[in-house]
């Protein structure tokens, strides 16, 4: 992993800690958490860097349901590596699945976007790195680097 991206997500990790400190401070405790797969449902933007890690996890991924996700606005954006209600990639998400945080109620999330955020120190640094290194659509890009990959090898 480059080690930009490495500490990219220490930072992101801190940055949504003193969010969630400040939340709870203040009575209002954030609804993310374990089993709570409310923001996995949609199109999430990335970092080239993320897409190859993910890619070199060697996972099975589900190349057709991506097929149809190459169009983000697919009626059903739900993430490849979603299982069971969980992330299976988790120790390797990407940087914006780290920092995308939520109040209580994950239907919230679903329903009403505004209830979710990215906390805006996050989202400075996410946009610093998206503007040096690059951004892609993760299903999108996933899909043709990974099957590029798998006809290469085929
Ligand atoms: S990578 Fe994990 S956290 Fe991010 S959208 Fe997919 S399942 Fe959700």
């Amino acid at each position: 992993m480059p080690s930009y991206l490495e500490d990219a997500y220490k930072r992101t990790s801190d940055l949504v800690e003193t969010e969630r400190f400040k939340h709870e401070k203040a009575g209002k405790p954030l609804g993310c958490g374990r089993g709570c797969s409310a923001c996995c449902h949609q199109s999430v933007r990335c970092l080239p860097a993320e897409v190859d890690l993910l890619l070199s996890l060697d996972m099975d991924i589900d190349y057709n349901k991506l097929s149809k996700q190459v169009n983000d606005r697919h009626p059903d954006m739900t993430c490849v590596f979603l299982t069971d209600n969980e992330c299976s990639v988790y120790e390797h998400r990407p940087l914006v699945c780290r920092a995308f945080i939520g109040m209580p109620g994950s239907e919230l999330c679903l329903t009403k976007k505004s209830q979710a955020f990215i906390p805006s120190a996050a989202k400075k640094l996410i946009n610093k790195l998206m503007d040096t290194h690059g951004k892609v659509l993760l299903h999108r890009s996933l899909y043709y680097k990974g099957r590029e990959a798998v006809d290469r090898n085929s």
